[in-house]
Parts: structure tokens; C-alpha cells; sequence
């Protein structure tokens, strides 16, 4: 008897590939969908923040410029008006005598153009006129009035300058402060106009509404001079937002025009915009939150893992299920026998094997039955080959309707069947062998009206502990060898002594 060792490692061989290939095909299929929901994610992030520091941020900050440039266009244009007007300049050469005219022209400046403050001080009085008379004398000495005296020795014809209003309960202005010269050249003071900051304040709450961005501006000391009501962060000092002193720092001694900055405020990133407003000698700070913007791209990320990782289980449930199927009906077609449904010879050695190994653990006796159909040839000659098959499949029949679940029975080939019982000594295994001979004795075949029997004989032997597969099968051919030498449809055995 030829025994295939192949076919049981093929099997097992087959069941750990099994794994392994889908153990690969689920790192593939998870690694692959992690790796492009990472990518798309970071490409997003990027995008965003190429999105915010590059364009958002700087937009606003120039919007927002351009829009105090433009606000300032209009006072400088009237402080010029005022400063190149004859009725003033005629007004300080004929000796300022009238205060009544000079406060009535500020009123009617202030009131014509509507600007919040409108003033003029004297070189020759150092009076300072507004729209009510003379508020006070400018005093080189007086800190407060350290403005005019700057003024006059500067070269461009008028500034701005950021200050507190006297004339008006120290409102935070924004002074256009023009030199007023003579017809020949003298320089007889200083006109101009005021607006109250409000308006640049307003201007920011507006940006800060629209774009949800934080606005504000900060002087070179680092002090915010001006933010929205909405932004309630920082409170004084741009120094209180932390770990970002260096960066600050940095903005207010370089008076770069504008520069771009990233610090981390309570775990998300914040992009900020400065700009210098040489206008104002103050810093336009624009920042934006990372955290808000990347909201969208974060849950987008999570929405597409989690669709990814679903995809990913149902791609395996659905090929470990039709592998599964696959490989149920491969095991089933390489173990059975085709015309009978019994296991074949390569199913019998797998199992012949796995209980030779479980022996060698825990030694309990087993029988060894050859069976072979008597004069099958004569059947096959006489009625034809497809009635020799339906004798084959009754025989087998019979055979499986007297074993139990755990003996493992087999067609070996050709007409001839081995059977393995389990826990059965050689008294056991006769009793088995007898009633088998007699089953098929008694069972018959038919064809058309025709009915066909046949015998078996059988050779039965005890596997003796520790022995090899060899010496048994020798001895159970040996046994069937003496039951047919003795008349057929009998049982014989065999033993080793
Ligand atoms: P013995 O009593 O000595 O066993 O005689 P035998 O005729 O049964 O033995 P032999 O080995 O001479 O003949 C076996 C026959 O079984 C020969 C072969 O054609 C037939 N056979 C083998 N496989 C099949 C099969 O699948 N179907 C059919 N119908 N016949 C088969
Ligand atoms: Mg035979
Ligand atoms: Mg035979």
C-alpha cells in the first residue's frame, strides 16, 4: 500500500498560506487606505495653511491699511486746506486780536467736515485755539506738549500722530498736524484736525466680525492701542500671549513692513500677520487660530478612516467568506471519494497519521479492517461497469451504517476499503468485521427487476503500541490475503507474533 504524505502538509500547508495571505491583504488594504487618508490629510492642512499665511492674513492686513490710508486721506487733505489758508495766515499777521474769529473758523471746520477736533497754535502766542477759544498755551516744558515742538523741527510739511485729546476728555485721537507757514516762508504754527479712534476701532471689529480673525494694534512697546470690543485676548500687552515673546519681540524692533509669525496657544497653532504702520508707528496684528479652520479637515480625515476602515472589513469579511467557501469544497473534493462520498486514501493517511501521532502520546488500542469485495471482476463482467458502481456505493453504505462518527472508514481503492477503529482491541474489531460480512451478505443490489449480491472478506488486525504503519499494513494485507484464501465472505486476522 502506498501512503501520500504530500496531500496532509499540502492541507495544512494550505490553511497557514490562508492566513498569511490575509493577514498581507489586511495590512495592504489598512496601510493603503491610512496612507492616502494621511496624505490628503496633511495636503489639506498645508493648503490651509499656505491658505491663511499667505493669502488671508495678508490680505486683511493690507485691506485694513489701505482703508486707515484712505481714512487719512480726507483730514490730511483739509489740515492742508487749513494750513495754506489766507484768512488764518492774514489772521496771525494782523496780530491774532480777534479770538472770536479763530475759534469761529475751527468751528466751521469741525462742523463743515465733520471731523472731531480742529485746533491751531500760534508760533508768536503759543496759544492753542479750538472751535470753544484759547484751550492753553503750549510749554516747551509741559511733556504733554512735547508734540509742537517736535513739529517745528520737522522737515516734512505735516504727520499724524496717535495722542490723547485735551480739547476733548483725553479721547484717543489720531491728529493731523500740518506747519502753517507765511507769504514769505516763516513758520507762524501748527493747524489741523482730529479723529477719534473709534472709527479705526470700528473699522476693526468689522474685519474681525467678517472674517473671524483676531485684529488689533499694538506700539512698539508692545502695548495694544487699539482692538475690537469682540477680542477679548490679550488685555494690554501683546507679552501676555505665551511662549511668543521672542517672536514678538522680534516685530517691534524691526520695523520690517510686514512679517509673518506661528506660536502654539492652548495646543492649536496661531497665524500671525504684522504689519508696520508707519502712519501710526503702531503694529497692525492680524492672527488666525488654526484650530478653527482645521476643524473641517480634522472631522473630514476621521469620516474618511472610519469609511476606510469599514470598506476594509468588508473587503476581508467578504474574501475570507468566499476563500472560506472555496477552500471548503477543495478540502472536501481532495478528501472524498467520488462515487461512493467516503474519505479517500489521501483523507485516511492524514487522519491515519494524526492518530498514529495522538498514540504516540497517549497509547489506546485501535483495529485495522482491509476489506475487498469477493469476485467484483465477475460483477463488472457479468451486469457492466455502472452496476458495479451501484454495488460499490451500496456496499459502502452498509459499511457506514454500522461504524460509529469516530471511526475513520475509506475506500482505498478499487474495490477495496480500509477502516480504522478507534479505542477497539481485536475481539472488538472481529465482532465489527462479522457484522459488516453479514450486512452485505444480506444486502442486495438492483438491477431493473435484476438483484445482484456480493460478499466482502476482511482482514482484521490489532495495531500494537509504538508500531509502525508499515508492519500493520503488511499484516492486515496478510489477514485478507487468508480470508480469501479460505473461502471468502469470512473475516481472518493477523497478529505480530
Ligand atoms: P477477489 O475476490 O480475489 O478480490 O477477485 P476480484 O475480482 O474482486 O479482484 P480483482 O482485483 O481481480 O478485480 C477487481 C475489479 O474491480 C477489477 C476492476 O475493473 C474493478 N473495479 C475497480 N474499480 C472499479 C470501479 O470504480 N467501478 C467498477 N465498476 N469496477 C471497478
Ligand atoms: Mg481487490
Ligand atoms: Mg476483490
Amino acid at each position: 500500500m502506498n501512503n501520500s504524505l504530500s496531500t496532509t502538509f499540502a492541507m495544512e500547508g494550505f490553511l497557514t498560506n490562508k492566513k498569511k495571505v490575509m493577514f498581507a491583504f489586511t495590512l495592504i488594504i489598512t496601510l493603503g487606505f491610512l496612507a492616502t487618508s494621511f496624505f490628503s490629510y496633511s495636503v489639506s492642512k498645508n493648503l490651509l495653511q499656505k491658505q491663511i499665511t499667505q493669502k488671508d492674513l495678508p490680505l486683511t492686513s493690507d485691506n485694513i491699511y489701505s482703508e486707515i490710508q484712505r481714512d487719512l486721506l480726507r483730514p490730511i487733505f483739509i489740515s492742508s486746506l487749513m494750513a495754506n489758508d489766507t484768512f488764518l495766515r492774514d489772521w496771525v499777521l494782523s496780530g491774532e486780536s480777534d479770538t472770536n474769529q479763530i475759534s469761529r473758523y475751527l468751528k466751521e471746520i469741525k462742523e463743515e467736515y465733520n471731523t472731531f477736533s480742529s485746533f491751531f497754535i500760534s508760533e508768536k502766542t503759543r496759544n492753542y485755539y479750538h472751535p470753544q477759544g484759547i484751550l492753553k498755551q503750549v510749554k516747551e516744558e509741559e511733556p504733554r506738549d512735547v508734540w509742537y515742538f517736535r513739529i517745528r523741527q520737522m522737515e516734512n510739511a505735516y504727520e499724524t500722530n496717535v495722542d490723547v485729546d485735551l480739547a476733548n476728555k483725553d479721547t484717543l485721537t489720531i491728529f493731523i498736524n500740518y506747519k502753517v507757514f507765511d507769504y514769505t516762508d516763516n513758520f507762524i504754527g501748527v493747524v489741523g484736525v482730529g479723529l477719534a479712534i473709534n472709527h479705526v476701532k470700528d473699522l476693526i471689529q468689522s474685519y474681525q466680525q467678517r472674517y473671524h480673525r483676531r485684529i488689533y494694534l499694538v506700539n512698539p512697546q508692545g502695548e495694544i492701542t487699539v482692538k475690537s470690543p469682540g477680542s477679548n485676548f490679550p488685555e494690554k500687552s501683546v507679552f501676555e500671549i505665551p511662549d511668543s515673546e521672542v517672536i514678538l519681540k522680534e516685530i517691534l524692533t524691526n520695523q520690517d513692513l510686514s512679517s509673518r509669525h506661528q506660536y502654539q496657544l492652548n495646543r492649536s497653532m496661531v497665524y500671525l500677520h504684522s504689519r508696520y504702520i508707519p502712519e501710526f508707528n503702531w503694529y497692525l496684528f492680524v492672527e488666525e487660530t488654526e484650530g478653527e479652520a482645521i476643524a473641517t479637515i480634522k472631522n473630514t480625515f476621521l469620516f474618511n478612516i472610519g469609511i476606510c476602515l469599514t470598506i476594509a472589513v468588508l473587503v476581508l469579511f467578504l474574501t475570507n467568506w468566499l476563500v472560506s467557501g472555496y477552500q471548503r469544497r477543495l478540502e472536501l473534493m481532495a478528501t472524498t471519494d467520488k462515487l461512493t462520498g467516503v474519505y479517500n486514501r489521501q483523507a485516511f493517511d492524514m487522519f491515519f497519521h494524526q492518530h498514529l501521532k495522538e498514540q504516540n502520546r497517549r497509547y489506546l488500542p485501535f483495529t485495522l479492517l482491509s476489506i475487498d469485495i469477493d469476485h467484483f471482476k465477475l460483477v463488472n463482467d457479468t451486469h457492466g461497469h455502472p452496476v458495479g458502481d451501484l454495488v460499490l456505493q451500496g456496499v459502502a453504505e452498509k459499511i457506514q451504517a454500522i461504524i460509529r462518527r469516530e471511526d475513520i472508514f475509506c475506500r482505498w481503492g478499487g474495490e477495496e476499503f480500509l477502516l480504522l477503529l478507534k479505542k477497539c482491541n481485536l475481539e472488538q474489531g472481529c465482532r465489527v468485521a462479522d457484522s459488516i460480512c453479514q450486512a452485505v451478505r444480506e444486502h442486495r443490489s438492483y438491477q431493473g427487476k435484476k438483484s445482484i449480491g456480493v460478499t466482502v472478506s476482511i482482514g482484521v488486525t490489532l495495531h500494537e503500541r509504538g508500531e509502525e504503519e508499515k508492519a500493520l499494513f503488511d499484516r492486515v494485507d496478510k489477514a485478507l490475503y487468508l480470508a480469501k484464501e479460505k473461502g471468502r465472505d469470512r473475516y481472518e486476522t493477523a497478529t505480530s507474533s
